[in-house]
């Protein structure tokens, strides 16, 4: 026999397994329903979202000048009824999408530039800007950030916080982004999280990112020494002390970039041949004045912090030589940020869109991406931690293939159905949860 104290307590414990089954039930039924939304009104907007990425395209505009770009974004934010800030950085736009309700405030940023390139486009709506093109997809990136904002506007009585929609000149020059948070961008917006997504060789329907680093950090290294007639020998020895900090054989498949993309080796493996690397240029610029030579040179590691520590090792190694006399300095005079991506944000963000849209959809990247290639969006993430995407835009089929800044990029517009879709349903997912 059971207690009435035990009955009650078993009663008890039922009525709440069953209250938190349907609360539970409801919750995810609610955020199915959100994101069939999500992507109804993507189809919905589809057509008119390729009308004004090949608007963006037929009048590309360089970094600094991106009047017009700046101008259609500020029009199409406000006709959704966001609020509007401009000329921030330069042509900077912001956009912000208030739920009016109590809780987190995210971002997403775009780049709205495009870049000086001579070499024929491959599709027949060319730029009338003649010498300027986008050969980066930035039109494209622009054109997605415009379409979250517009699906995102029409479901926010379904989630809380404040979506923020930034967009940013002066990406191709890697200016913009500082540009904007020097000009006071975090006085005007204050997110929690930041994300953002550029155009990569993929297929339409994949996104990738890793957690930490995406690409190598990147330098120049400058060596310079008083002038005397032991210059040429001096010249040899940096020139091999700075050589010999590449950790990479010759003969390697690294210096292949087919490589980058393949199955086994590539970015997207994890027996990846593409990290815990250091590159040296082989070219070396030499530059002398009347007192001083300097011997400089790229530098690349996608090991974190690792170019740091060259700096007190050089100077070791010549304090240590014949020529400690005549070394006046040692420094990088390059130095950007470089992105960085949250390890729990990329965690999260990840899980919540290959829920949604297929595990088969998101690719976790392995390898540090080299060449000296970046982002100035790590700028945003030096004040907010968030995550960076690569959004695929390849249609192999067709023979399109978006590598930026190659002389046959190009995009399959299907791209931006993924695009709007997948992220104003993650971002939505971290607005609700
Ligand atoms: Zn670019
Ligand atoms: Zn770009």
């Amino acid at each position: 026999m059971i207690s009435n104290k035990i009955a009650t307590k078993l009663i008890l414990t039922l009525l709440l397994l069953i209250f938190s089954i349907v609360t539970f039930g409801q919750n995810l039924k609610t955020n199915h329903s959100i994101h069939e939304a999500v992507q109804l009104r993507t189809n919905e907007i589809f057509d008119s979202l390729v009308e004004i990425r090949r608007d963006f395209h037929i009048n590309p505009e360089v970094s600094g000048q991106e009047k017009r770009t700046s101008e259609k974004i500020a029009k199409y934010l406000l006709s959704l009824g966001l609020e509007v800030k401009v000329g921030i950085g330069g042509y900077g736009v912001v956009g912000i999408l208030n739920s009016g309700k109590k809780g987190r405030r995210i971002a997403w940023r775009a780049d709205i530039d495009a870049m000086p390139s001579d070499i024929p486009d491959v599709v027949d709506f060319q730029s009338k800007n003649e010498g300027v093109r986008h050969i980066c997809g930035h039109d494209v990136n622009t054109t997605i950030a415009l379409g979250i904002a517009n699906v995102m506007a029409s479901q926010k009585e379904h989630f809380t916080g404040i979506a923020y929609f930034i967009f940013q000149p002066s990406e191709e020059n890697y200016t913009g982004a500082k540009a904007m948070i020097d000009d006071g961008l975090f006085d005007i917006i204050n997110p929690e999280e930041i994300y953002g997504a550029h155009i990569a060789p993929m297929p339409t329907t994949m996104i990738s990112t890793k957690p930490e680093w995406m690409f190598a950090d990147y330098k120049i290294i400058k060596v310079s020494f008083k002038n005397s007639d032991e210059n040429e020998a001096i010249i040899a020895f940096t020139k091999e002390l700075i050589s010999g900090l590449q950790n990479i054989e010759p003969d390697s498949k690294f210096w292949d970039p087919n490589s980058l993309l393949d199955t086994n080796i590539g970015l997207g493996s994890p027996n990846t041949i593409f990290t815990n690397y250091v590159t040296v240029h082989q070219h070396f610029n030499i530059e002398k004045t009347a007192n001083e030579i300097s011997i400089s040179n790229y530098i690349g590691s996608s090991i974190m912090k690792k170019l740091n520590t060259f700096i007190p090792l050089l100077k070791q190694k010549f304090n240590e030589s014949i020529y400690a006399k005549q070394l006046v300095d040692i420094a990088y005079t390059l130095e950007r940020a470089n992105l960085y991506n949250d390890i729990s944000l990329t965690t999260k963000s990840l899980q919540s869109i290959a829920a949604i849209y297929g595990k088969e959809n998101t690719i976790l990247m392995y390898g540090e991406m080299p060449d000296g290639r970046g982002d100035d969006f790590a700028y945003f993430q030096e004040h907010v931690p968030g995550v960076y995407f690569y959004l695929g835009g390849s249609n192999f089929e067709k023979g399109v293939i978006s590598m930026p800044h190659a002389p046959n990029f190009a995009v399959d517009e299907n791209c931006i159905k993924t695009g709007v879709s997948y992220f104003s349903s993650m971002l939505i997912e971290r607005l609700i949860n």
